[in-house]
């Protein structure tokens, strides 16, 4: 063997070397882009879930518990992470026992649908998210002002539906209202 072989026999090696080297940290960078595909597949599926929601309903009309519970979920987040934290002035008019009146939780149903249309939709608009504060939004903070005064008055619920008190926490599972089946 010449010098020549050994020295390019010795830089192979180290080559090999430095590459198995280095391996660890390129797992874990793929590891790193799979997990953030991984949450951007998640984040997708939730968004096509929303957006299959394209049409208004009618709660009655909802054929089966668990769709109507994912329904619900849906309808009681999008109170707590858009009306309550973007639009105050509506929030301020939401009873604790909003949801044991059909009226507002109709009235935040339809306001929720055409929320999902103008904001996450890929057909909306541009001027989509305008047209939600002009219309959907004030007439919820009307209806809402609307529906829920006797309660505010009273200090304590009083509707056609009488199924809890001002105290009672948001249903969520299972035991969701009974008056979304009529
Ligand atoms: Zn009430």
């Amino acid at each position: 063997m010449t010098d020549d072989d050994e020295a390019r026999q010795l830089a192979d090696a180290r080559a090999q070397r430095e590459a198995l080297n280095e391996l660890p940290g390129r797992l874990d960078a793929v590891e790193d882009r799979l997990s953030s595909a991984e949450q951007a597949l998640e984040h997708f599926a939730e968004l096509v879930t929303e957006a299959d929601i394209r049409t208004p309903f009618h709660w009655p009309d909802v054929p089966d518990d668990e769709t109507r519970a994912e329904l619900w979920a849906g309808l009681v987040e999008w109170i707590e992470k858009v009306i309550v934290p973007w639009h105050p002035a509506a929030a301020k008019m939401l009873a604790p026992c909003w949801w044991q009146h059909r009226t507002t939780v109709g009235l935040l149903t339809d306001a929720w649908v055409a929320w999902i249309g103008d904001y996450r939709s890929r057909e909306a608009k541009h001027n989509a998210g305008v047209e939600w504060r002009n219309t959907a939004l004030p007439l919820l903070t009307e209806g809402l002002k609307d529906t829920l005064s006797t309660c505010r008055n009273e200090r304590e619920h009083r509707d056609d539906v009488p199924v809890g008190d001002m105290t009672a926490t948001v249903p969520r599972g299972p035991e969701l209202p009974s008056l979304l089946l009529g």
